[in-house]
């Protein structure tokens, strides 16, 4: 009670001499102690705010537009309530702190707390981030592909570049420019397939989170992101020789899960018919249990809403890719409540029997391909000429003039796998001739051969 009538007199007193311009530094001495008390015996950090900013006015100290900093920054602020004026207090503590340690150096306190305040304005900058609505200022769908973002933007830059405005009844120049401005920057989100995700899973605050830990890396070299990714799809996809060969497609379609952007705002809209309440959500929370913080994990009811759309994923299997390879279709999997979309990804293998279905022969050993050719004895004796079908139709023509002796390997250049990446580019074609004995010969054959010379 003491205490509080002694704050009331000084009160009283640090405004007298306000007004009365006593001794400068008693003036700034009396508004610090009232500051102090106000703030450190009744919590009342507004009033302490007012009486630090009354002496910064009397006395440039560094010391003192310290104080002022810290008891902006500090939680019990009553313009914390609100995120604008939040935002502008902690604003205004890093201009104080910042005057503060150019006074002096080596203030310490300033120092710790301009790091604190940093962290407090990153925060409270997210915080007072509005949202927006990317799909609506281009005018396109929240499923538009990518042509159609492309398409929406060039028409819009074009009719609201600032100096296309023809004055009159058309937009003025600060107008369009503002139009312009949003125009660019819905298109720079929705035009990158991660950002993309990112905005869609967590909006426009999402992406200024995503941005501060962006091409950070932890001490193991891993990337670093505040936002976490949901589960990759892995598909496993058979392919043929003949398919690696010439190139083709795969497909893969599911019932994709989509977080509704559409229920936030509008959920009466007709699309929306379908749409449900999200899964429940884990969350981690912190407690304390018998004077000791644990972790614990709780199951949260979802404040979103989603819905599953058929969709069909068509991946090029381009000509010569080796097999085990990947192809990657980023953040294209299904969609979960505050997370980037996982990957869809196609895994290459080759279909049963080597990938030769269709019996043709060929094997595939990296760049090059392998066939075993049957010769007759008489072919391998007296030669040959011999047509090929080749993976995709085309023939080879294999000639020999001479002997060919029985697991002779010829390598014909150019008739391999094509190079991935380099498709006009071909490996070898290496054929193994077998050379086919007759089973038995009958009378007529047998005189025949006996006839030939001794030396065969
Ligand atoms: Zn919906």
């Amino acid at each position: 009670m003491n205490l509080r009538i002694c704050a009331t007199l000084l009160a009283y007193f640090a405004c007298t001499v306000e007004v009365a311009g006593y001794d400068l530094d008693d003036a700034t001495a009396d508004h610090q102690a009232y500051a102090i008390m106000m703030s450190e015996q009744y919590g009342d950090v507004g009033a302490a705010i007012k009486s630090f900013r009354a002496a910064v006015r009397f006395n440039e100290a560094s010391a003192t537009w310290g104080n002022l900093g810290i008891a902006l920054q500090d939680e019990r602020n009553p313009d914390r309530q609100d995120p604008q004026r939040w935002l502008a207090a902690l604003r205004e503590a890093q201009q104080a702190l910042t005057k503060a340690l150019a006074l002096n150096p080596h203030n310490h306190h300033a120092s710790q707390n301009m790091q604190q305040n940093r962290q407090l304005l990153d925060a409270a900058e997210l915080e007072a981030t509005e949202e927006k609505d990317y799909y609506g200022v281009l005018g396109v769908e929240e499923d538009a592909d990518e042509k159609v973002i492309k398409k929406a933007f060039r028409t819009l830059s074009k009719k609201y570049h600032p100096d296309k405005q023809q004055g009159g009844a058309g937009l003025s120049r600060a107008e369009a420019k503002k139009l312009f401005d949003d125009t660019r920057e819905a298109y720079e989100t929705l035009s990158d397939a991660g950002k993309r995700a990112i905005y869609d899973a967590r909006g426009v605050k999402g992406l200024i989170e995503y941005r501060k830990t962006e091409g950070q890396r932890d001490m193991w070299g891993n990337a670093v992101s505040s936002i976490p990714k949901s589960a990759n799809i892995e598909q496993y996809t058979h392919v043929s020789l003949d398919t690696l060969y010439s190139g083709g497609e795969t497909t893969y379609t599911w019932n994709r899960k989509r977080v509704c952007r559409i229920c936030r705002t509008d959920p009466r809209h007709e699309r929306c018919r379908k749409c449900q309440r999200c899964p429940d959500q884990l969350e981690m929370r912190r407690e304390i249990m018998n004077g000791m913080i644990v972790q614990r994990q709780v199951r949260v009811a979802s404040e979103d809403y989603c819905r599953t759309e058929r969709k069909t994923l068509t991946a090029v299997i381009e000509k010569g890719m080796p097999v085990g390879h990947k192809i990657t279709f980023p953040y294209a999997a299904d969609q979960e409540p505050g997370h980037a979309p996982g990957d869809v990804v196609f895994h290459l293998h080759m279909s049963p029997g080597g990938g030769d279905p269709s019996g043709s022969g060929f094997k595939r050993v990296g760049d090059n391909l392998r066939l075993d050719v049957d010769i007759t004895l008489k072919e391998a004796l007296v030669g040959f000429t011999k047509s090929v079908k080749h993976l995709d139709g085309h023939t080879v023509k294999v000639t020999a003039k001479g002997v060919t002796k029985p697991g002779l390997v010829r390598e014909v250049h150019g008739e391999g796998m094509p190079k991935h990446n380099y498709p006009s580019e071909f490996g070898k074609l290496v054929i193994k001739f077998n050379v086919q004995f007759p089973k038995s010969l009958d009378s007529d054959m047998r005189e025949r051969v006996l006839a030939w010379p001794d030396r065969l």
